[in-house]
């Protein structure tokens, strides 16, 4: 029998957990007493074993699951399979002959809860979601060098969330990290850059505009450094317009153009509130596509009706700014609002703009960020085009 604190499921949620499912509730759990980052044994309202998980004493996700065998010993090997073979799942995700940025661990997705790595070329880039995956931390950081080793990484770098980061392991890293995203290259600050400095969830879907681009007016709202930008343009765009309200994110896009030797003098760079900006432009410019990609608005469940609402607002507005025939492609990266509500909201943003809609596709988030069926929380990204 282990040793580890054992914690008492109120409710019997073995078979929920046995499908697949990583997460308990604090209420959930008869109540304890223990430091966040604890591995506990977690038993059922009858006694059994049911799971292994870390505890955190604060988050509402009061258990993370790492195992569901009591056999399973939560150490330092166990962490190097799991990024071994992550890298391993990674095959066929992306062609790494034109692709040198991926995420090599997704967190649930690949059974190591609230840890994600994404590589940049030669940085790795960890984020820790909540304090609990701090006590595998060490363990991560060795396995994450171990494994990428062979693929030229000399950088271990954190970027949590609240400013919780820095130099892990190897050389500092270069400010910024030339990157391949399907042979285009892009310049990343993963040390003053949002998130762990890019994006990586949308690059199959940055490639999914280029056919909507060739000879088209474009419009890219919230586009960060200029991602699906520079696709556009490189596939023919005639001429592209970023929007976005951070002025670093603008310097980082036209600098992308210059790497991919686009002359940024030709596009148009505009640092602005989206949603005013769309007001601004609604009778005035028309474009083939329109591109929408905001960052959450309902960064919980309580905020769902108003971030809903919110999202009705913008993309009825950006549909204002399509020209007849053109398409929008409008995402949503809220794990609260799931595809079929997402469908809902451009329904009722076609009727407010008295725009009819044709999807076209309905795409999600690319084969490096896997997640486990049961773990529906874990397919966040919605990413819909369609002709107007
Ligand atoms: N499409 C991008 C990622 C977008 S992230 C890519 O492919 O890389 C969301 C972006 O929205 C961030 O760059 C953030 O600065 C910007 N943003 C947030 N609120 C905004 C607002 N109200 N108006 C314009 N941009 C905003």
């Amino acid at each position: 029998m282990s040793s580890l604190p054992r914690l008492r499921l109120k409710k019997d949620l073995a078979r929920h957990l046995r499908a697949g499912h990583p997460w308990i509730w604090r209420d959930a759990l008869a109540p304890a007493s223990l430091a966040t980052g604890s591995i506990v044994d977690v038993h059922g309202p009858g006694g059994g074993f049911v799971a292994r998980g870390l505890y955190d004493a604060r988050s509402p996700i009061a258990v993370r699951v790492l195992a569901l065998d009591p056999a399973v010993a939560v150490d330092e090997s166990l962490v190097r399979a799991r990024v071994s073979e992550a890298l391993a799942a990674r095959r066929g995700a992306f062609d790494p002959d034109d692709t040198d940025a991926f995420r090599l661990v997704n967190g649930e997705g690949d059974f190591l809860p609230g840890v994600v790595v994404d590589v940049y070329a030669r940085v790795a880039v960890v984020r820790l979601d909540g304090e609990a995956p701090r006590a595998l931390l060490p363990w991560v950081v060795e396995a994450v060098r171990e494994t990428t080793a062979p693929l030229g990484v000399a950088t271990v770098y954190e970027r949590s969330r609240g400013g919780a980061g820095g130099l892990l392991a190897g050389d500092p890293p270069p400010v910024p990290v030339e990157i391949r995203e399907c042979g285009v290259r892009f310049a990343v600050d993963v040390v003053h850059g949002q998130k762990t400095g890019g994006f990586l969830d949308q690059r199959d879907n940055r490639r999914a505009i280029r056919p909507f681009s060739d000879g088209e007016a474009v419009v890219n709202l919230f586009s960060y450094t200029g991602g699906f930008s520079v696709h556009a343009a490189l596939a023919g765009a005639a001429r592209v317009t970023s929007v976005d309200s951070a002025p670093a994110a603008l310097d980082g896009a036209r600098a992308n153009f210059a790497l991919n030797g686009l002359d940024p003098a030709r596009h148009d760079f505009v640092c602005a509130d989206a949603f005013r900006w769309i007001d601004e432009q609604r009778d005035r410019l028309r474009a083939g596509l329109v591109i929408v990609d905001p960052p959450s608005f309902a960064p919980s469940e309580k905020s769902l009706a108003h971030a809903l609402a919110a999202y009705r607002e913008l993309f009825a507005g950006a549909l204002a700014l399509v020209a007849p025939g053109g398409v929008l492609a409008a995402s949503s990266c809220s794990s609260h609002v799931d595809l079929e509500t997402f469908l809902g909201v451009l329904r009722d943003a076609s009727a407010k703009a008295r725009r009819p809609l044709r999807v076209l596709e309905a795409r999600g988030q690319p084969p490096d960020h896997p997640t486990p069926p049961a773990f529906k929380e874990g397919r966040y990204l919605k990413f819909v085009l369609c002709r107007a």
